[in-house]
């Protein structure tokens, strides 16, 4: 690429564009979060790209999702496409495995990512994606955004970094078996949730800060885990208090021989 279109992020490193021109992301989940991760990874110059969404753009997607137009609902555009197009529209080059459907039905390809950047909605979906980049030693960055209670209602959201060896979500006490459990309980009955574009705006552009410092390593600092909270209603985005206390060294959860392809033993 050229060296005019990296002149602004230079600071990034010499070879920054080298190394993010490597780099194979994969992002399941092209909605509200995912488009705007996709928008800004094919800004900085992201090439290679794991893509998963089995969606159509809908009327009620058009409050959030980057890139969609109002003729997308008649044309029932999938949001695949859609992805495809922001990216190449900036880097003609790039290569992108787009599956429409869910990482779990086309789980292979994602085992090429370095990072994964988690955009599903619930607690098991995020559970399995984890479990998935563990196995096969790659960053997971998950985001997230709520909206619950009322007088007023209150907007929060997350932003975790889980990458091999470290922390992992259960770790800094985000995944939990009890909010698995009653996320299971809801199943069906949880209706629509509300999901507004600026929130989604803060978060993936949180996660992808943290996928340029995991490639470049320009903050020079040791990142091996990060769990940040969001509080739409104050417009604030700070360590989790939880994290702040955790006193865990190492991992239980996730074992350093659990990697790779699953051996099977024929008996
Ligand atoms: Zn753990």
């Amino acid at each position: 690429m050229s060296n005019e279109r990296f002149s602004r992020q230079s600071f990034l490193g010499p070879d920054s564009d080298q190394k993010i021109g490597r780099c194979t992301i994969g992002v399941p989940g092209l909605g509200g979060g995912g488009s705007h991760v996709i928008q800004q990874l094919a800004h900085v110059g992201f090439q290679n790209y794991v893509i998963y969404d089995g969606d159509v753009v809908e009327e009620s997607n058009l409050n959030r999702l980057v890139g969609a137009k109002s003729i997308d609902v008649p044309a029932q555009t999938p949001k695949l496409h859609l992805a495809k197009m922001m990216i190449l529209g900036l880097q003609p080059q790039a290569r992108i495995k787009g599956f429409a459907g869910t990482w779990q039905d086309n789980p292979e390809p994602l085992r090429e990512c370095q990072i994964v950047i988690g955009c599903v909605d619930s607690y098991q979906g995020r559970h399995e994606l984890e479990v998935a980049c563990r196995r096969y030693m790659m960053h997971y960055i998950d985001i997230g955004m709520d909206v619950h209670g009322q007088d007023p209602p209150v907007i929060g959201g997350q932003v975790i970094l889980s990458s091999p060896g470290n922390l992992c979500m259960r770790c800094m006490g985000f995944l939990t078996d009890q909010r698995i459990a009653e996320e299971t309980a809801r199943y069906g009955k949880a209706g629509t949730r509300p999901q507004v574009v600026w929130p989604n705006g803060v978060l993936a552009s949180t996660a992808v800060g943290l996928v340029i410092d995991i490639v470049t390593g320009w903050t020079r600092r040791a990142l091996d885990h990060a769990y940040l909270v969001y509080d739409g209603n104050a417009g604030t985005l700070k360590e989790s208090v939880t994290l702040r206390h955790l006193e865990v060294g190492a991992c239980p959860h996730f074992l350093a021989g659990d990697v790779g392809d699953p051996v099977l033993i024929e008996l």
